[in-house]
């Protein structure tokens, strides 16, 4: 598209994630030649600054990737040439006609598409995009604008917000971002699952014993402690983040790749879920720490706990699935497991971060006489296998917003199904002010998150020694 402009506005360009993510990314695919011959990117905001102090601002967050540093300061340079600055307030149509005026300014060719990304506080996205859409919207080409979560804190909330932006937005131009649907192991799920013969005909109450997600963080709410208090990790990371890996996971087979198949695939696992209760979730404090068992009701997941767990101030940093495979029927073998049969399972873990990595768990014969058996691991190590720096989330997520592919956003539908999961609970939480298990910082958590693994016969994969 030679003869078009996209330009790129950065509301809240100020602020943290601004810099910290979304510049680098653009910065990133810039670099990779993957914007179009013709882009422009605008920060917005109320601080006062000049495109050269933006540029300033910007610079000092860049990088290049390990393995491409050639013309790396040059290339900086081109970017940041193209970076431009404009100061207003966010319930301004006048500001937004300003920025109009200049966005204007830069665009060549026959359309001009405009992406907006409001990386703002919550309260107000529906003032900018009221604006934006008045006036600052693309005559010529799309307009479209990506928002950020958190999308409400409950159903009532949340589908407020999603009826005041479809007062000046449709639908398809919605691009609701959950960065974890960009990371590359989450994306990789449908392609270990749909293209391996060994892994799909295993994907099913059948075969499959529980399925555990897992976030946790080894730092607390430093500097985020206002936001986090009023929030919490099951709106944080629960029903965001690890629901729609889960949806992912346990969706049927789409009718193709495109985003409205995979999106209806998706929202059926969420419909189908029952209601989390109040006795499926053990809440825990340093800052916040929650378990749940959450259960699909459907043909293929019928009995089948997913089990999360989500928090901060513990004894690691990781993001993972991990899949336990049932017992083998009638094992030759049982009496070299000794009692405990679990730590034979076959468990499948996807690592989605920190290094990447997908390893299943197998029972192996120790070499040599005597029959010694042992869990080993068969692993893929990302690092290993493909030493290229992996893309961040932002870049891929960007770059779909750019392209128009939404398979990697989440459609209102889908914040609904969501939503209806957690709410009754989270008002439960709120009402009968249930009162968290307490735990040090760098522990592993609250106790009760084991009795709730319990009592669906389950043992959380990553605190199971291995035997030998
Ligand atoms: P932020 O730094 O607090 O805010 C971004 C900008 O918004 C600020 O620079 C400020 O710009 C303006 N702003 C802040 N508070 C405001 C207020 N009360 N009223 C009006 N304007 C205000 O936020 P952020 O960390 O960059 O995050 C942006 C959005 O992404 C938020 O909705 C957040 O929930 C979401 N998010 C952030 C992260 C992250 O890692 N930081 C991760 C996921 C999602 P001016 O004062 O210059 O106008």
């Amino acid at each position: 598209q030679i003869d078009s402009t996209v330009s790129i506005t950065v509301v809240g360009a100020s602020g943290d994630l601004a810099k910290k993510k979304i510049f680098p990314a653009l910065f990133a695919l810039f670099y990779e030649d993957c914007l179009p011959k013709h882009f422009t990117v605008f920060g917005y905001a109320r601080t006062q600054l000049t495109d050269e102090e933006l540029r300033n601002m910007i610079g000092k967050t860049l990088t290049c990737r390990i393995d491409k540093r050639e013309n790396c300061g040059d290339k900086m340079e081109q970017f940041l040439e193209r970076c431009f600055y404009h100061s207003g307030q966010y319930g301004s149509e006048e500001n937004f006609l300003e920025l109009d005026r200049k966005l204007k300014d830069k665009e060549v060719g026959k359309s001009a598409n405009r992406l907006f990304y409001l990386s703002i506080p919550p309260n107000i996205f529906v003032d900018v995009v009221r604006c934006a859409s008045r006036t600052a919207s693309s005559p010529t080409g799309w307009t479209r604008v990506i928002v950020e979560k958190p999308f409400g804190r409950d159903s009532q909330s949340s589908g407020e917000l999603t009826r005041s932006l479809k007062q000046h937005l449709t639908e398809d131009q919605i691009f609701r971002i959950d960065h974890y649907l960009g990371k590359e192991l989450v994306e990789n799920l449908s392609v270990l699952r749909f293209s391996n013969l060994v892994f799909e005909p295993l994907w099913s109450r059948k075969f499959i014993r529980n399925v555990q997600l897992i976030f946790s963080e080894d730092f607390g709410t430093e500097g985020r402690g206002g936001y986090f208090d009023s929030y919490g990790i099951i709106r944080d990371i629960m029903q965001n983040h690890l629901l729609q890996i889960l949806a992912l996971f346990a969706m049927e087979t789409p009718v193709s790749l495109d985003a409205e198949d995979i999106r209806n695939e998706k929202v059926k696992v969420l419909r189908s879920m029952r209601t989390l209760q109040l006795d499926d979730v053990v809440v825990g404090q340093y800052k916040g720490h929650t378990r749940a068992a959450l259960f699909i009701d459907n043909a293929r997941w019928d009995g089948v706990p997913f089990l999360m767990k989500a928090g901060k101030a513990l004894h690691t940093r990781r993001a993972e699935i991990r899949v336990q495979f049932r017992h083998v029927p009638g094992n030759l073998y049982k009496r070299n497991f000794g009692t405990d049969l679990d730590k034979a399972t076959n468990e499948l873990v996807i690592r989605v971060q920190p290094d990447e990595a997908i390893y299943l768990k197998i029972n192996n014969k120790i070499p040599g006489l005597g029959m010694r058996l042992d869990s080993s691991n068969l692993n893929l190590l990302y690092a290993s296998r493909y030493p290229r720096e992996i893309p961040d989330a932002y870049e891929r997520l960007l770059l779909d917003a750019i392209e128009g592919e939404r398979r990697l956003f989440i459609r209102s539908d889908e914040l609904d199904a969501a939503w209806a999961l957690f709410t009754p609970v989270l008002k439960e939480l709120d009402d009968k002010r249930i009162a968290p298990e307490l735990y040090p910082y760098g522990s592993r958590g609250p106790v009760g998150a084991h009795y709730l693994a319990a009592k669906y016969k389950v043992r959380w994969g990553d605190l199971i020694s291995q035997y030998s």
